[in-house]
């Protein structure tokens, strides 16, 4: 059986059809199928996603500050307001039937905020590393530290691993009942997963652009899709 995976739908334009492509490329690459799942009916997205059998929260835009009660800083990035709206509604109904959830970049944000943590709005005047770096995203940017007894250690092993860095935001307070999973070098929390959960995983790097070369990167789509399996 090929496991379906169900993503949420991150737009039409050529920009989002190349970031598109990254995933389902690294999805098929470890023997899932792709389902885009459409946002604007809540409803019909949520029974959509309750049919896969993973859960795939991708990159994208800034969430919107007011989901963690704050103010939106001038620096803050304009929200993508269906994908607000729709992807909390996901996790709420997808989170308890305990079928694994990759959640990259804006997707870890997402999970945090749904836990009840926030974010940094952002962190181009704090960080030491470069971590907006978008001409290196298929290269790496800086390393991050995999932390012990994580769901991220057993598919990735314990050493620091090279990943690339398409972010100016970063989680802050962690929300309760997630464990941290990776820190940068400069000390930003890089992965997050849910404590008692089988398999939901955040990390805030993007694995699909160096998953084609990467065996680690790789593995954690492969480990994500065998879950999906079980
Ligand atoms: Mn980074």
């Amino acid at each position: 059986m090929t496991p379906v995976i169900g993503i949420p739908q991150m737009g039409t334009d050529l920009f989002r059809k190349y970031m598109k492509s990254k995933y389902a490329s690294s999805l098929v690459r470890a023997g899932a199928a792709v389902r885009w799942i459409e946002l604007e009916d809540v409803d019909a997205a949520v029974a959509a996603a309750l049919e896969c059998d993973g859960l795939l929260l991708p990159g994208g835009a800034d969430v919107d500050p007011c989901l963690y009660g704050q103010e939106p800083k001038p620096e803050c990035g304009k929200p993508n307001v269906i994908r607000d709206v729709a992807e909390p509604k996901l996790l709420e109904a997808f989170l308890p039937t305990g079928k694994p959830i990759l959640a990259i970049c804006r997707g870890v944000q997402l999970l945090n905020v749904y836990f009840g943590g926030t974010l940094h709005q952002d962190i181009s005047k704090i960080q030491v590393c470069k971590h907006a770096d978008f001409l290196k995203k298929n290269k790496g940017s800086h390393t991050v530290k995999i932390l012990p007894r994580t769901k991220l250690q057993k598919i990735l092993g314990c050493a620091p691993i090279l990943v690339n860095s398409l972010h100016h935001q970063a989680i802050d307070q962690l929300g309760p009942g997630l464990a941290v999973s990776a820190v940068s070098e400069d000390g930003f929390i890089e992965g997050a997963e849910v404590f008692l959960h089988p398999f939901c995983v955040g990390v805030q790097w993007h694995p699909e652009h160096m998953s084609n070369y990467v065996p680690a990167q790789q593995r954690l789509f492969n480990e994500f899709v065998a879950a999906c399996r079980l």
